[in-house]
C-alpha cells in the first residue's frame, strides 16, 4: 500500500468514518436491552459480549476485508448484530466428544464412563438434600466414608477404608499420615512417573517423608530391603509400575514377600496399586490385572488406587487396609483438604454397589463392556458404520474397515493390546490432519487418531453405527477431487 494510490487513501478515510460511526459499548447494551434483545441475561454479560463485538469489527474494519458494515449508518445494527450471535454462539467449552481413539480410558476425555445406576445417584444427590453425613438412625452427625466404607471392605476383604479425590490424593495422604519426617524404602525400579507430572520421588518429597532407594532399576531384592531397613524407617512402599514396564533380565519382590520382610521388623507395607481391579479382569477375557484383594490377602497393610481407571467409576482415590493406619489418615487434616463432594461419593457408592451385587459387571460398567468387547461384535459395528459415515462425508472420501490396536490407556497394561476394528478415512487431497481437525470441529466433536496419510476411527469404544455419522462441516472446496 503506498501513499500514491488513491484507492488506499480513500479507504483510510472510509475506514475512520466506520470506526467514528461506532456506538459506545454503553449504548450498545442499552439499546439491546431496551429492544428485550437480550432478556434474561446479566447486564454485566451483555456489556462483555458487546465489548467483544466490538473490538472484531474494530480489527475487521482495519483488515479492511468485507467489514461488517459498508456505511457509518449500518455500524450500529451491525455491531449489535455481530454481540447476538456471539451470545447464541456461546457455548461451553466443556461439551460431549466421540472417543474413537481406541484408547479406552482417556484421561484427556475424562476417564471412566460412568455406570446408568452412577448416573442416577449422581443427578438425585445433585438435585435434592441426602444424608451424606447424616446419621438416619441416631438424627446426629454422620461421616461420608460410611457410605462407601463397608462395600469397599466387602469387596477388598480389608478392616477399614476411606476416599479422597484421586489416588495422587491417596498415595500423598498415606504417606504424610503414617511416615511424615521419616524414611520410606522404593525399590529404584518402582520410582515411576506417570502422567500428568505425578512422581513418585516429587510425591513422596511433597509428603515430608524420606525416600531410601534399594535395589538397581531392573533388580531388586530381598536382601536390599532388609539391609535398608533402620530405625528411622516408617513403611515399606510397592508402587505399581503402570504404564511403563521393566523387561529382561528382572526382579522385583512380590507383595507377599515384602510383607514378611517388614512382619520381621515391624514395619507396615504400602501398596499404590494404580488402576486397582476389584474384579479379576481374565474373567472378562483380559489380560491379569493385580486384584486389590490379592494384596490385602497377601499382607499389604494399606493399598491406594484410583475410582476412574478399571474401576470404571468417578475420579477418586481408594484407600483400603487396617483399621489402625485407615484412623491416623482420618486425623490428618490433609484428609479435610482431599475429601470428596457428595456427586462423587453418590457415584462411587453406586458403582460399588453394582461391584458387589451384579454377576456380569461387563453390562453393566462401561469401562468393561468396552474393554471385553469381541472382535467380531466390533466387526459388526464397522459394517454398520462405514455406510453411514460414507453417506454423510460424500462419495470423494475413501472409508475402509481396518484391523486396528486398541488399548486400554490410563497407564494400565501398556504392552497389552486390544483387537479392534476401525474406519479408515482418506481423501485425494485433504491430509489426514486437515481430516482430523474437521471431526474435530463436528457437532459433537469425534476424536480419533492419525496413521500415515490416513485417520482413523477406532470402533473399541464407539456405542452404536450412527454415532460416527456426526454433523460436519465439509470444506466446499474439497468435495470434488482436484484433477
Ligand atoms: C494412575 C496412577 C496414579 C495416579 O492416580 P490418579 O487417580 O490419576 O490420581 C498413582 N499411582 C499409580 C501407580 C498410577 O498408576
Amino acid at each position: 500500500m503506498s501513499d500514491s494510490d488513491p484507492g488506499s487513501r480513500n479507504s483510510d478515510s472510509e475506514r475512520g468514518a466506520l470506526l467514528r460511526a461506532m456506538p459506545s459499548v454503553d449504548e450498545c447494551v442499552r439499546a439491546l436491552v431496551r429492544d428485550g434483545r437480550t432478556a434474561g441475561l446479566g447486564r454485566a454479560y451483555v456489556t462483555l459480549m458487546v465489548r467483544r463485538a466490538q473490538s472484531a469489527m474494530r480489527a475487521a474494519i482495519m483488515a479492511g476485508n468485507g467489514a461488517p458494515a459498508r456505511t457509518p449508518d449500518a455500524i450500529p445494527d451491525a455491531l449489535a448484530r455481530m454481540a447476538l450471535e456471539a451470545i447464541a454462539a456461546d457455548a461451553s467449552v466443556m461439551r460431549p466428544v466421540v472417543n474413537a481413539t481406541g484408547i479406552v480410558i482417556h484421561t484427556n476425555l475424562g476417564r471412566a464412563l460412568l455406570a446408568e445406576a452412577a448416573i442416577e445417584a449422581v443427578v438425585a444427590a445433585a438435585r435434592a438434600p441426602i444424608n451424606l453425613e447424616y446419621d438416619l438412625e441416631r438424627g446426629a452427625r454422620g461421616d461420608r466414608d460410611s457410605i462407601v466404607e463397608a462395600d469397599l471392605c466387602a469387596l477388598t476383604g480389608a478392616e477399614a477404608a476411606t476416599v479422597v479425590n484421586n489416588n495422587a490424593a491417596a498415595v500423598m495422604l498415606a504417606l504424610n499420615s503414617l511416615a511424615a519426617g521419616r524414611e520410606v524404602i522404593v525399590s529404584r525400579g518402582e520410582l515411576i512417573e506417570i502422567g500428568g507430572s505425578f512422581r513418585i520421588p516429587d510425591v513422596m518429597e511433597r509428603a515430608g517423608v524420606r525416600l531410601r532407594e534399594v535395589g538397581t532399576t531392573n533388580r531388586t531384592h530381598p536382601d536390599d530391603y532388609e539391609r535398608a531397613i533402620g530405625p528411622d524407617t516408617a513403611l515399606l512402599l510397592k508402587v505399581h509400575p503402570s504404564n511403563y514396564r521393566v523387561v529382561g533380565f528382572t526382579a522385583e519382590v512380590a507383595i507377599g514377600e515384602l510383607a514378611a520382610i517388614g512382619a520381621r521388623h515391624g514395619i507396615d507395607v504400602v501398596e499404590d496399586l494404580g488402576a486397582g481391579a476389584l474384579a479379576d479382569l481374565a474373567a472378562y477375557g483380559l489380560p491379569r490385572e493385580p486384584v486389590v484383594a490379592d494384596r490385602i490377602a497377601a499382607g499389604a497393610a494399606l493399598v491406594t488406587f484410583s475410582g476412574d481407571k478399571l474401576l470404571g467409576g468417578p475420579q477418586s482415590g481408594l484407600i483400603v487396609g487396617r483399621r489402625g493406619l485407615l484412623e491416623k489418615l482420618k486425623a490428618n487434616p490433609l484428609k479435610r483438604a482431599l475429601r470428596c463432594d457428595k456427586l462423587t461419593i453418590a457415584a462411587l457408592d453406586a458403582t460399588l454397589r453394582l461391584y458387589a451385587r451384579t454377576e456380569d459387571l461387563s453390562a453393566a460398567i462401561p469401562t468393561l463392556r468396552y474393554l471385553s468387547r469381541t472382535v467380531g461384535e466390533l466387526e459388526m459395528l464397522a459394517a454398520r458404520a462405514r455406510p453411514l459415515l460414507a453417506e454423510r462425508l460424500g462419495p470423494h472420501f475413501d472409508i475402509t474397515i481396518v484391523a486396528s490396536q486398541a488399548e486400554v490407556g490410563s497407564g494400565s497394561m501398556p504392552n497389552e493390546k486390544l483387537e479392534s476394528r476401525a474406519l479408515r478415512v482418506t481423501h485425494p487431497t485433504l491430509s489426514a490432519g486437515a481430516i482430523a481437525a474437521m471431526f474435530r470441529k463436528g457437532r459433537p466433536a469425534v476424536i480419533g487418531r492419525i496413521s500415515g496419510d490416513a485417520f482413523i476411527l477406532d470402533l473399541r469404544t464407539v456405542d452404536e453405527p450412527a454415532a460416527l455419522a456426526v454433523d460436519l462441516a465439509i470444506p466446499f472446496d474439497v468435495t470434488a477431487p482436484k484433477s
